[in-house]
């Protein structure tokens, strides 16, 4: 199946990236959200992303005004029908994208794949409630997306292998590598890395160590080229609380217990780089720890 035209639900971080990859790679690219906010930061982050790109040498100034050509935006859901493929990329909470999907369906070609890129929330079941779930799948993007490689696919129990195929086509499209994952809790990726970030917080919480010691810990002594806690910052706190309690839900097993202190920052609206205060806090000209 030929995928020309792609739907992307949420101009978050996610959204705008997974447009900038797409309309740069070729296709027509749809971009919908309930925030008019978030669709124009959405423009202004692709198009500074893109002038990135071209200062660098990276693609040319004819290629980055052909991309941004090819982004429409839209308020309205149902505009997404006439795509051939829709990747799912709003708030990680299921009843948000189950809702989408309802609003969604009665407007879709029948050749349309539908995809989500949650991080953690079971496809099987997204796509159970769906009149398609031989055409849904996982199509997971790493953030920020323009850089990482990689992109986990997770084919749900009743994914056909031509849907399968056809978003593996589109992975190789964009250049990047398809890891293929089974749909459990947290696919491969996050089931690593997110028990990580939570220990992490725990060491926080129990006063081990300072969020600049644990992340210059894992920086210098484990060679990550970021440290856990401002990785979180990066990820967006709610996010990863949203990716533990699906683990802890989703596997039965106190190991994936959330650390309170990550509830705690949640409650308090400090969900990391996004509103500029989390375990770093962003506001002036460089992060300073707010612990
Ligand atoms: P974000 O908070 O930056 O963006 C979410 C966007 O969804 C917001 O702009 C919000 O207005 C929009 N939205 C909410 N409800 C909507 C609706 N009903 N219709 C349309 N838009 C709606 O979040 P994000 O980090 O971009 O994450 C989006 C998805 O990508 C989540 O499922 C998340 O798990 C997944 N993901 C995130 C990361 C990461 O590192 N942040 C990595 C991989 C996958």
């Amino acid at each position: 199946m030929d995928v020309r035209t792609v739907g992307i639900v949420g101009a978050g971080q996610m959204g705008n990236g997974i447009a900038h990859v797409m309309s740069l790679a070729g296709y027509d690219v749809l971009l919908n959200d309930v925030s008019d906010e978030a669709l124009k930061t959405a423009m202004t982050v692709i198009d500074r992303n893109l002038e990135r790109q071209v200062s660098r040498e990276k693609i040319s100034a004819d290629e980055k005004a052909a991309a941004m050509g090819r982004i429409l935006t839209t308020p309205t859901l149902s505009e997404l029908g006439r795509t051939d493929l829709v990747i799912e990329a709003a708030t990680e909470r299921e009843t948000v994208k189950q809702a989408i999907f309802e609003d969604l369906l009665p407007h879709l070609q029948p050749h349309t794949i539908l995809t989500s890129n949650t991080s953690s929330i079971s496809i099987t079941r997204l796509a159970s409630r769906t009149d398609r779930p031989e055409k849904f799948m996982g199509f997971h993007f790493m953030n920020p997306v323009p850089v990482m490689q990689l992109v986990e696919l997770i084919r749900g129990i009743a994914t056909d292998s031509e849907t399968f195929e056809a978003c593996k086509a589109v992975v190789a499209n964009l250049g990047k590598t398809a890891a293929t994952a089974e749909d459990f809790p947290a696919f491969i990726v996050n089931r690593i890395l997110m028990p990580m970030i939570n220990e992490a917080v725990y060491t926080l919480y129990e006063g081990v160590g300072s969020v600049m010691s644990i992340d210059s810990s894992m920086k210098l002594g484990a060679n990550h080229p970021m440290g856990p806690l401002e990785l979180a910052d990066f990820i967006g706190l709610d996010t990863c609380l949203a990716i533990m309690n699906v683990l802890h839900d989703g596997l039965a097993d106190t190991k994936y217990r959330p650390c309170p202190l990550l509830t705690k920052y949640v409650e308090a609206g400090w969900l990391g780089r996004k509103t500029k205060r989390g375990f770093y806090d962003y506001r002036g000209d460089t992060p300073v720890p707010t612990r």
